[in-house]
């Protein structure tokens, strides 16, 4: 069974509700990456899954926009700018594409359009800073300052670090001052007067609970945002899921503070792209050449066949991408029987192509025009969804040698020739590709040589290199008397 019906089943059998609420969370501290994927992606197809069996789920993605500017990603250190406002909460950070409020609303949108590319509805989208501003998490402040001991002892026996004897660091005041809510510590809470020192500008002071210019301790955060949400099922990355990590410290708040049992939780393995978390190359390997390279259907197949707590390598290797797709369409014309296989692809948008990608990738090099194309392959369907990722590879030369197919007509070595020209006289436009390609074999071995001599012959004659995609195939897509016109150009000039 795919591991989304073992989980859904089994979340089934442990919780009963009327409508499972599935949730994500994202801090939306930058460009998007793959990781970013697998946190709307997974939930999205559990909530989706749960609806398939008949019961109702709502699926919420949270952005917390309250979470500091904790680091300039890489992507983004030519803003200078951007340093003067590490430590501050990401909804008052700079935008520095200046078309957004902020930098949290700038990165939240761009996780919105990621959604959208992927055919990922989230049923309803909320950010921190507004929770916060409405006041959902005030009763959670006072509720954890009243119970200040068990809260500490909580976090201490979770996250195996002692804290201070006179530590009330439940809450991060956003610092009146500076600004930055990474550096402050409160130093007494009482009847809703916060007193707190900022440790990177000194500061001093209070502020009242009902201003809301403050967050929770992370830890206390989420347990809190389930609890009022009403959150079911909630993920993340196996790193959340460590001993000592935050989900622990979620599901005792759950238990110990709020006397409820915590929501049902799982974890995903990493994406890793050539074997290495986090893709330091300029080339191959950032979200936006994935996604501008892959079409969506076949990213979402490749994340979802896994199990869920496998990690994910995407080789981004022209070659391997191309079995992916070649894969895909295997699997969507049921030569593939693998119900992991058949799972993904239905949960992927269960999408078929009548031509595959490689074929298009001949057919656009040839012809470059898409009307036409779709005429020779009836079919528009396929070439309105995969046309622009045939161009893209076209245009970012990552064809490998089969399914580089420019035309570069070239003399052929002499000894060939009189083999070529008996090929040419022996095919016709009514046999098919097979036929086409075994009349090679055919030929040569008839005249005790070796087949390979007249396949690297006719290559170097259409593309000045001995080596190129199925013959037959091409000759068809081609058209058999275009080939031969091609040849009888080449072999009449060396005459
Ligand atoms: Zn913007
Ligand atoms: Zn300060």
């Amino acid at each position: 069974m795919s591991w989304v019906d073992d989980y859904v089943k089994s979340l089934f059998t442990l919780r009963d509700s009327e409508v499972y609420v599935v949730a994500s969370g994202l801090t939306t501290s930058g460009p998007a990456h793959m990781g970013t994927v697998m946190e709307v992606l997974i939930p999205y197809t559990i909530s989706k899954t749960i609806r398939s069996y008949g019961r109702k789920s709502h699926f919420v993605f949270i952005a917390d926009t309250m979470d500091s500017l904790d680091s300039i990603p890489a992507q983004l250190t030519s803003f200078k700018e951007l340093k003067d406002y590490l430590g501050m909460p990401l909804y008052k950070v700079l935008d520095p594409y200046g078309c957004h409020n902020s930098f949290g609303y700038h990165f939240l949108d761009e996780v919105l359009l990621l959604m959208s590319k992927l055919s990922v509805e989230c049923d309803e989208i909320l950010t921190a800073d507004e929770l916060y501003s409405e006041g959902w998490y005030d009763d959670y402040a006072r509720l954890f300052f009243s119970r200040l001991d068990d809260v500490r002892s909580v976090l201490e026996n979770t996250s195996f670090r002692k804290l201070p004897p006179d530590w009330k660091g439940i809450i991060k005041p956003i610092c009146s001052r500076c600004g930055r809510n990474d550096t402050t510590s409160v130093t007494s809470f009482n009847n809703d007067i916060i007193t707190y020192v900022c440790s990177s500008c000194g500061f001093k002071g209070d502020m009242i609970l009902g201003d809301h210019r403050w967050k929770l301790l992370w830890r206390l955060d989420w347990p809190s945002r389930q609890d009022f949400l009403g959150v079911d099922i909630e993920g993340g990355g196996v790193d959340h899921f460590t001993r000592g990590g935050s989900w622990d410290t979620a599901t005792e708040i759950h238990r110990k503070i709020f006397g409820k049992e915590p929501p049902i939780g799982f974890k995903f393995g990493f994406v890793l792209i050539d074997g290495k978390k986090m893709s330091k190359s300029k080339g191959l390997g950032s979200l936006s050449d994935i996604m501008k390279f892959i079409h969506p259907s076949i990213v979402k197949y490749f994340l979802l066949k896994h199990d869920l707590e496998e990690n994910r390598n995407l080789r981004m290797d022209p070659r391997y991408v191309l079995t992916l797709y070649e894969e895909y369409k295997l699997v969507s014309d049921g030569k593939y029987q693998d119900i992991k296989q058949l799972r993904a692809w239905e949960l992927s948008g269960g999408v078929r192509w009548s031509t595959s990608f490689g074929e298009l990738l001949i057919y656009y090099q040839i012809y470059k025009d898409w009307d036409l194309i779709s005429k020779l392959i009836k079919d528009y369907k396929t070439v309105n969804d995969l046309k622009q990722y045939v161009e893209e590879w076209v245009k970012n030369n990552l064809l490998p040698d089969e399914y580089d197919v420019q035309l570069k007509p070239s003399q052929p070595p002499n000894s060939a020739v009189d083999l070529i020209l008996e090929f040419v006289e022996s095919i016709n436009e009514s046999m098919s590709d097979v036929d086409i390609h075994n009349k090679v074999y055919e030929l040569a071995r008839g005249r005790g040589r070796d087949p390979s001599e007249l396949f690297s012959a006719i290559y170097t004659l259409l593309f000045s290199k001995p080596k190129g995609p199925r013959l037959g195939k091409f000759i068809k897509v081609l058209g058999v008397e275009q080939f031969k016109a091609i040849v009888n150009e080449v072999l009449k000039t060396s005459k």
